[in-house]
């Protein structure tokens, strides 16, 4: 049995935990804060008494390595899962539907393209021409950004506008003419326009804490541990190979291995900084998510989530329909998401607030006389790094030239954008290369 130090407990540090201590290796897990999920986490609102998430999370049935993960420490029934992929969306125009229901398989899918409302003849067809160039994988590696390969491929401006922008902002984060559509292409091919089940969208049922709970039992069982509030300050080196880290009150934990899971920007400060992946990480920059949490007296939403065109506002979730809690201070609980959100992070927080309301009052045709009881807004400046068509070609391996040491993260090139299910991926791919490395 080998010892294996990994630093930070997000997802991916999770992910190549759970792998490694699984076959019979010692891991100790460090994070700085003092709660597990990194990126993931809740926080209670004292004054409502909710839960709520630095961001609502959104998975998707693509996400096989999380949704094992969940299985693993017995949270997976904690999410809901759509039968089938359908969405509405709603714009000062009406409301279209994205209904896959109706056929089975992919039939589905182009069924529910064909469907859409407000949609001409010619742009469904187009979509449709590109969902079967993808699946017989006529369509592979691309360097161009998303917007110019869905005019390449006669996407009309309406479908852009009604899916394709919002896909891509919800899945990259980033704006349709910075985000590398290789990630559009890889998100399509194995969500999408890959089976039913694996397009399906699902959301946690609980806050987003719950969901990793169990994992501080799981490391125990298997000759684990995890030390929070444990800041790694340095790794430690003997000649060229990586032997521990040292933690900032001068601690020094030896290892056989270490893994490095934080982001870019934490990373810099522990490699040396003449290394390549220290200069990739300093060079990366990211992109926001703004989050806009409201309570009303009463639920105004029949929906669990929808989509919103046309505005700063994207998407809507429902928390009182989503999140189950007994007796709740408050009748109505939403959240709104804004990603991609450059343009107004520079806003104070309530007029933020205000702008997201006065879209969802216009969108969902919300009288006068009804105010929110209150709003919380939750800014998450570095929720992404932000891929594009240069730096998305230099996304770091798993592996180091330093003897001993690994990468992980969303940042890592899994071919998949920032998400959990990359940095879940990237915890898997890492946990393989160390357990090799152990042999
Ligand atoms: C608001 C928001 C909404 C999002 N929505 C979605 C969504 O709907 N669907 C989706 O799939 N993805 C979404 N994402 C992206 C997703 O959350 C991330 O891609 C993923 O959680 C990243 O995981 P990670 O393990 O790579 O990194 P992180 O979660 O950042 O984990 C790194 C950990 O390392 C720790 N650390 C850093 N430095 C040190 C140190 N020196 N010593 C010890 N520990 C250290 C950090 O504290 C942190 O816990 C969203 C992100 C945000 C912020």
């Amino acid at each position: 049995m080998k010892k294996v130090i990994i630093i930070g407990a997000g997802v991916a540090g999770i992910s190549a935990a759970i792998e490694i201590c699984q076959s019979g290796h010692e891991v100790v897990l460090l994070e700085q804060k003092s709660q597990i999920g990194g990126r993931i986490y809740s926080i209670e609102d004292n004054i409502s008494g909710d839960l709520i998430d630095n961001g609502q999370h959104l998975l998707t049935g693509a996400y096989h390595r999380f949704l094992e993960i969940l299985k693993i420490l017995g949270t997976d029934g904690q999410i809901k899962k759509q039968k089938s992929l359908s969405i509405d969306f709603y714009s000062k125009n009406g409301t279209t539907s994205l209904d896959t229901s109706k056929l089975p398989g992919s039939l589905g899918l182009l069924y529910g393209l064909l469907s859409l409302q407000n949609i001409k003849l010619v742009s469904k067809l187009a979509a449709i021409n590109l969902a079967i160039k993808l699946k017989i994988g006529l369509e592979g590696n691309t360097d161009e950004d998303c917007h110019t390969f869905l005019r390449r491929h006669n996407q009309g401006e309406d479908l852009i506008t009604l899916f394709w922008e919002p896909l891509i902002m919800a899945t990259i984060n980033a704006e349709m003419n910075v985000a590398p559509a290789k990630l559009l292409v890889n998100v399509l091919k194995k969500a999408f326009f890959a089976d039913r089940k694996s397009a399906i969208l699902m959301f946690p049922t609980t806050d987003l804490n719950q969901l990793l709970e169990p994992l501080d039992e799981f490391l125990a069982k298997n000759n684990s541990k995890i030390k929070l509030s444990t800041k790694v300050a340095k790794l430690n080196f003997i000649e060229n190979t990586c032997k521990g880290v040292i933690l900032s009150n001068g601690e020094i934990i030896e290892a056989d291995a270490v893994i490095i899971a934080v982001p870019p920007y934490s990373h810099q400060k522990m490699l040396p900084s003449e290394s390549p992946l220290a200069e990739f990480a300093m060079k990366m920059t990211y992109s926001p998510i703004i989050s806009v949490y409201f309570w009303f007296e009463q639920d105004l939403f029949d929906f669990d989530f929808a989509g919103i065109i046309g505005y700063h506002s994207q998407w809507i979730f429902n928390r009182r329909r989503l999140i189950k809690i007994e007796s709740p201070k408050f009748g109505g609980h939403i959240t709104v998401t804004v990603s991609a959100a450059e343009s107004i992070i520079k806003m104070s927080l309530d007029d933020i607030a205000e702008l997201v309301f006065d879209e969802i009052r216009m969108v969902f045709k919300i009288d006068d006389e009804i105010k929110p009881i209150r709003h919380k807004v939750i800014i998450e400046k570095f929720a992404t790094p932000l891929f594009t068509c240069e730096n998305e070609k230099q996304r770091p391996s798993e592996s180091t030239d330093i003897e001993g040491l690994f990468v992980s993260g969303d940042w890592c090139d899994t071919g998949l954008p920032a998400t959990i299910e990359g940095a879940a991926i990237s915890g898997l791919n890492v946990a393989k290369l160390t357990k090799k490395f152990l042999v």
